[in-house]
Parts: C-alpha cells; sequence; structure tokens
C-alpha cells in the first residue's frame, strides 16, 4: 500500500521553486548547531533559522526565528533542534538570509477535486493560514479555476492580483510569479503548491518566503529528484501506526523487517543484518514490552510494510524474560496471520525455555536461532 502522497520539506519545496525560477531567499540546510552556525557564517548575517517539519505554524510555535549575528544564530539552532512542534521533533534546520518584508500575501495552486482542475489562490492577507483569512474576510480569497489546456497565463495572475487590491506596483510582478508557481506545479506533478507569505520587499521585488509543496506520489517515477527527498520525519501510515501504539519504528529502504528490545540492539542488529549482506527494511524497538500485545503491535506495523520479505526478531532477555516474548510471540500469532518468515534469536534471561516454547510449538515459519549473527545470516537467506 503505497502513499498517495508525498509532502515536501520547505526548503525541498524551495529547491523546486529555483528551478522554476521562482525567487526564494539563499539557504542551507543543517542538522546540528554547529552546521547551522557554520551556514549562518556563510550567508551572511541577519538570517533566519527554521524548524523544518512537516506542519505549518511553525512560527507560531517558536520554530522561526531571526539571528542578527553568530551568537543568536548559535542560541536559536541549539532551541529549535529537538523542539517539538505539533508533536513531530525538529531534526533539520533551514538557514536562511533575512529579507526586509513590505508585504505579505498568500498564493496557492491547488487541485480542485469536486471541479477537477486545478485552482489557483490568492489574497492580500498573508502570514496567516487560510481559514484565518477566510474567517476574517471571505472576499479577500481571490479564486481561479485553470483550464488545463489553456493553462495559467501571466494575465489570469495579473487579473487575481488586481481583484485582490494589492498596490499597482506589484500586480505585473505577481502575475509573473504565480505564472511560475503553475510551471512548478504542473511540471513536478504537484496537487499542492502554497506561499505564505509570498511577500514584497523593502526594495518591492517578491519572494517566496515560505513553501508547502505535496507531490502526487503515483508520479514520482517521473521526478526521481523529487523522489529521493522523502525524509525519514515524513508521517507515513506505519509511522503513525507506530506512534499511536507507543513504539519506536524507523522505515529502511531493505527487505527485512526488524524486531528488538532496546534501542542499542536495535541498532547494532541493522549492523549484523549488513553483516549477512542484507538490508534492513524497517525497524520497530518494542522497548521493554515483551508481551503478546507488544508482539502484536510491533508485527502488525512491521508487516504493513510490502517491502519486508522476512522478519528477524531479535531480543537479549534483561528485564524482559525470553520465555515471556516466546509465549508473546506464539500469542501474537494465534491472533494474526503471517506468512512471512520469521527468525527468532533468543538470548539472555530463560533464553533456553524461550527456545524450547518456541521449538515444541513447531510453527512452520518460526525459526529459533541462538546467535544474533546466525539469526541475521538466516533472515537475510529466508528474504531472498
Ligand atoms: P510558518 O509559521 O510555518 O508558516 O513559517 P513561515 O516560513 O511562513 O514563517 C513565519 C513568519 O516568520 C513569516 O510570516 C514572517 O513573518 C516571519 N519570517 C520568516 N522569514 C522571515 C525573514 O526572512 N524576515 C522577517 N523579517 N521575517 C521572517
Ligand atoms: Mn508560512
Amino acid at each position: 500500500m503505497a502513499n498517495r502522497f508525498m509532502d515536501l520539506l520547505e526548503y525541498q519545496g524551495k529547491q523546486l521553486f529555483a528551478k522554476h525560477g521562482v525567487p526564494v531567499s539563499p539557504g542551507r540546510p543543517a542538522t546540528t548547531v554547529q552546521e547551522a552556525v557554520a551556514a549562518a557564517d556563510e550567508l551572511g548575517y541577519p538570517v533566519v533559522v527554521k524548524a523544518q517539519v512537516l506542519v505549518g505554524g511553525r512560527g507560531k510555535a517558536g520554530g522561526v526565528k531571526l539571528a542578527d549575528d553568530r551568537e543568536q544564530a548559535e542560541e536559536h539552532a541549539g532551541a529549535i533542534l529537538g523542539l517539538d512542534i505539533k508533536g513531530l521533533r525538529v531534526r533539520e534546520l533551514w538557514i536562511e538570509k533575512a529579507s526586509e518584508i513590505e508585504e505579505e500575501y498568500y498564493a496557492a495552486f491547488v487541485f480542485d477535486r469536486s471541479a477537477k482542475k486545478p485552482m489557483a489562490m490568492f489574497s492580500k492577507m498573508g502570514g496567516m493560514d487560510v481559514e484565518a483569512i477566510t474567517d476574517e474576510d471571505p472576499e479577500a480569497m481571490r479564486m481561479l479555476h485553470v483550464d488545463p489546456l489553456l493553462g495559467f497565463q501571466d494575465f489570469h495572475g495579473r487579473r487575481l492580483a488586481f481583484e485582490a487590491d494589492i498596490a499597482e506596483d506589484v500586480i505585473r510582478p505577481v502575475g509573473v510569479m504565480l505564472g511560475k508557481l503553475y510551471e512548478v506545479f504542473v511540471a513536478e506533478d504537484a496537487t499542492l503548491v502554497e506561499v505564505n507569505p509570498l511577500i514584497v520587499k523593502t526594495d518591492r521585488s517578491l519572494l517566496a518566503l515560505d513553501a508547502k509543496v505535496t507531490i502526487d506520489d503515483n508520479a514520482l517515477y517521473r521526478h526521481p529528484d523529487t523522489a529521493e527527498m522523502r525524509n525519514i520525519s515524513d508521517e507515513d501510515p506505519q509511522e503513525s501506526l507506530a506512534k499511536e501504539r507507543g513504539l519506536t519504528y524507523v522505515p529502511l529502504e531493505g527487505n527485512i523487517g526488524i524486531l528488538g528490545n532496546g534501542a542499542g540492539l536495535v541498532m547494532s542488529t541493522l549492523d549484523v543484518i549488513a553483516l549477512a549482506g542484507g538490508r534492513a527494511a524497517n525497524f520497530c524497538d518494542l522497548g521493554g514490552g515483551g508481551d503478546a500485545e507488544g508482539v502484536v503491535d510491533a508485527l502488525e506495523v512491521i508487516t504493513r510494510d510490502p517491502q519486508v520479505k522476512s522478519i528477524f526478531f531479535n531480543i537479549f532477555g534483561g528485564i524482559t524474560r525470553c520465555d515471556e516474548v516466546a509465549k508473546g510471540i506464539l500469542a501474537a500469532l494465534e491472533r494474526m496471520t503471517i506468512e512471512l518468515p520469521i527468525v527468532v534469536r533468543l538470548d539472555g534471561t530463560n533464553a533456553e525455555e524461550g527456545r524450547k516454547i518456541l521449538a515444541d510449538a513447531a510453527i512452520q515459519n518460526v525459526h529459533p536461532e541462538a546467535t544474533m549473527l546466525d539469526g541475521a545470516r538466516r533472515a537475510v537467506e529466508l528474504a531472498a
């Protein structure tokens, strides 16, 4: 089951903008404070430090901050990295050269499902979300359906800008910019291109200060560069399910589903799988829970990934006892049907009892192993 849509981070959207001539401010991505400061130094101050998460309203949540010098850049980067914005942890920043803002507008192209046509939207009340704009004054949001055959011409854009009642000197340039945004929408197979705010700078030039781009998944094969942009904080159904069940789940690219207890063990399992010549499709950390409930939850999350061809259960019993985990696995398999091979390595507290429980149950697709390397080799072999 594939995702239907792929949301891009702001800076990824801006990369597509730049490709199609939509003006954006220069910037650099960063994942550490050090990188952020280096990026800021390189760009020159003032800069804006921006959280890269797939939700709007980052500004209000403290995820967008202006820095006038290196000290502030360091301080803001430190504060924003790790910040929780609407349930999403900030792992990446975008450091951008700051702009002097004179006006904030709203611009978007969306695919209107009911009309089966793209729709252009424009308002001079940018910087707040769409709902807030239409709540305050429905007339302030100007809209226009696009005939896909005729396309969206600059004069359509000028008409929207004129209707939105913006200053005369920027009507023509806004028309041009909307035309370029439509080009992004079409050329990149987007279902949404939103710029909020689209700003007029003090020198009266225009700039896309923010970018929200959603790509139609079914068209990704046409855009290998965009497909590469998929990021691990991207919300997919499995991740949401894992989050809901309180499990740590990370999707990867291979074909072996990994389940372990404890982050350290799970990480070393990835290495051992690689050593055995395989690649993990994902991993799920059971944490302390080895009971049937926890195992069912984890197996559900892991097997939902169609890439998975075998499952490697790697358990080192400490507080979690291996016989408990073995019983948990059997109980889970009674409740759900899994046809994939499941390799189970049990070691540590009560490992022998655990392996005996599994051996006695003699389930065809469950393969007990005593060591991590043997387990990994078996899982790789069975995934082939
Ligand atoms: P959002 O809150 O997630 O929509 O993030 P935005 O990228 O839209 O930024 C939020 C707000 O921060 C904008 O509406 C601006 O008011 C402000 N902001 C962002 N970048 C700059 C900048 O370069 N200069 C100034 N002065 N303000 C900025
Ligand atoms: Mn915004």
